[in-house]
């Protein structure tokens, strides 16, 4: 009997593969096969191209006490559908990317940051416990004491170590939704640096957003926001979401409309009088969320999300590079830059390096090649900095080697039959 093949995409609609679909029964999994969850990561680590993909789409809550904040639930509970249940009741993930969608089978396995890692670290750090399903039907529990070179492998560890069933984690106690937003604008990149300390020690979410449409001096926004003293939980939460994206197969996305929206962007904030707004925690971390689809903006071809970090001291001559060689070619209408401080993330393979600044950059796939990439890759190597596997489908094997120093050590830990697109390119 002839297996059916399907097309599978990540968020950035420029890559795909070509893979059987099966469900896991909980017993052994076949060779060649990879576990994912929403396919909400950018790059090919949730693509398996000829190779088998199992969806994992268990997601109850197995237990969750109420008083103190742990949880258990299967891994492919989304972050929406916990909050739906936890934040009527005072608790939400301690650890959030910038999308409400993701599984916590995701979260774990690309050990995702947030806005508030100077804070919290990565999501593995919340981690209590992990259940583990390996090729051979044997089901491993590993935490911060058993099994823990394991548990290290597997947060972070892009899916490779085995299939997390389950994952034990102590949400963080919150009294209200409600979140006071400051905002700083630099008109030059050399002073995102202070402002971003001054920001990291009074806010617990932070990040800054830059001008990546034509040459600015790299100038920006610096977002801080805090929980409000004004106590208030929603009896009910739902997401919101101010519209569906229709695909049109249409790329909106140009130099003029990036140079148009960024233009308009800073210059909202730059001529603000008032410095400080209300918002609610979902504002603050899933800005995005609130139009369904919009990858969908960039049209068939896709966009491609480059995200790299390097130390915070090299930080200034790195953007100017980066920024030079992505002008040359293209222009971006959404840059995002967070500082790695004070924390340190768990997983043997966590992209967030403390010291280390990131940039997220989003680039329309029909501007890309991968020789742009590679002149990229060398800028990263140029300042020691690396790429976030979440996000990748292009570093070259010897730069992944180099940045990545603890691979040989994760490999004792890998499942001889899981892989991916990733695996297949990178290791
Ligand atoms: C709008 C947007 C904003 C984002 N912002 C951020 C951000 O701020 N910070 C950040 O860190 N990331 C960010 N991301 C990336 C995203 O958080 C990660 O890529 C996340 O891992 C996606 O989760 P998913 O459930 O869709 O997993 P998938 O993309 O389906 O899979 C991701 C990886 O997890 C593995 N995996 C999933 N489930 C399991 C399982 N049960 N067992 C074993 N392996 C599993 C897969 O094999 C794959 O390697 C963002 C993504 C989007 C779309």
């Amino acid at each position: 009997m002839k297996t059916a093949l399907y097309k599978f995409y990540s968020w950035g609609r420029s890559t795909l593969s070509i893979s059987s679909k099966n469900y896991l029964n909980s017993k052994k999994f076949q060779h060649n096969s990879l576990a994912i969850g929403k396919s909400m990561s950018y790059g090919d680590c949730c693509l398996n191209q000829e190779g088998n993909i199992y969806q994992i789409t268990d997601n109850k809550i197995i237990s969750f006490d109420k008083y103190k904040g742990f949880i258990t639930c299967q891994s492919g509970l989304t972050i929406a559908d916990l909050h739906k249940i936890t934040i009527p009741l005072g608790w939400m993930i301690p650890v959030s990317p910038g999308c409400e969608n993701i599984t916590i089978g995701g979260a774990v396995a690309n050990d995702v940051h947030g806005k508030n890692f100077h804070r919290y670290a990565s999501f593995g750090s919340h981690i209590d416990f992990l259940i583990i399903l390996k090729s051979n039907g044997k089901k491993f529990f590993c935490s911060k004491t058993k099994n823990v070179t394991l548990f290290k492998a597997t947060i972070g560890g892009i899916g490779l170590t085995g299939i997390i069933l389950e994952i034990g984690f102590k949400l963080r106690k919150i009294d209200t939704i409600l979140t006071d937003t400051y905002f700083k604008t630099f008109s030059d990149i050399r002073c995102y640096l202070p402002i971003a300390k001054e920001f990291d020690s009074k806010f617990e979410f932070s990040a800054a957003w830059v001008d990546l449409s034509n040459y600015s001096c790299g100038r920006g926004v610096v977002f801080g926001s805090n929980f409000s003293k004004q106590k208030y939980l929603p009896t009910q939460y739902k997401k919101k979401v101010l519209f569906k994206l229709p695909n049109l197969k249409i790329n909106f996305i140009n130099r003029i409309t990036s140079i148009l929206f960024s233009k308009i962007y800073y210059l909202r904030y730059k001529l603000s009088f008032a410095k400080y707004f209300q918002n609610t925690i979902f504002d603050v971390l899933y800005p995005l969320d609130s139009i369904e689809n919009w990858n969908l903006i960039y049209g068939n071809k896709g966009f491609i999300q480059i995200q790299a970090s390097c130390p915070k001291n090299n930080f200034v001559s790195f953007f100017k590079d980066i920024s030079k060689k992505i002008l040359s070619k293209t222009s971006s209408p959404l840059s995002v830059i967070k500082m790695f401080d004070k924390k340190k993330s768990f997983g043997m393979l966590s992209f967030p390096k403390t010291g280390h600044i990131t940039i997220a950059i989003d680039i329309p796939n029909k501007d890309f090649s991968d020789k742009f990439f590679y002149e990229i890759e060398s800028i990263v190597d140029k300042y020691n900095g690396r790429f976030y596997l979440a996000k990748d489908s292009f570093m070259s094997k010897n730069f992944f080697y180099k940045s990545y120093k603890r691979i040989p050590q994760f490999m004792k830990y890998k499942d001889k039959n899981l892989t991916s697109s990733m695996y297949k390119r990178l290791f």
